[in-house]
């Protein structure tokens, strides 16, 4: 029987890292989140829902933290005013 480690032995990648900012985890995206800030109501139901924080509310406008982002689309899909289109990552 193999000796029981504790999580902090377990290498990296094996140890839940969702809420780390040191490992950038949007790289793996097909869509991507692209804000028309000419229809943005800013409601921030978008920042809300958002389950990486990836919304961004600087005062004034929203954009999106792409180092994160998992496109998911969830943030396009409760914007009232469909103000977030998904689009093809490349
Ligand atoms: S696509 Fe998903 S992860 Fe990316 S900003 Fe929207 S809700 Fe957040
Ligand atoms: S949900 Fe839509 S309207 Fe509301 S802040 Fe986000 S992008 Fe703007």
């Amino acid at each position: 029987m193999s000796e029981l480690k504790s999580w902090r032995a377990l290498p990296l990648g094996t140890v839940p890292l969702k809420f780390s900012t040191e490992f950038k985890t949007g790289d793996w995206r097909t869509f991507k989140p692209v804000i028309n800030q000419e229809k943005c109501v800013k409601c921030l139901l978008c920042w809300i829902y958002c389950p990486e924080m990836s919304i961004v509310w600087d005062g004034e406008k929203v954009s999106v933290n792409y180092d994160f982002c998992k496109g998911c689309g969830i943030c396009a899909c409760e914007c009232p005013v469909k103000a977030i289109s998904m689009v093809p990552e490349r």
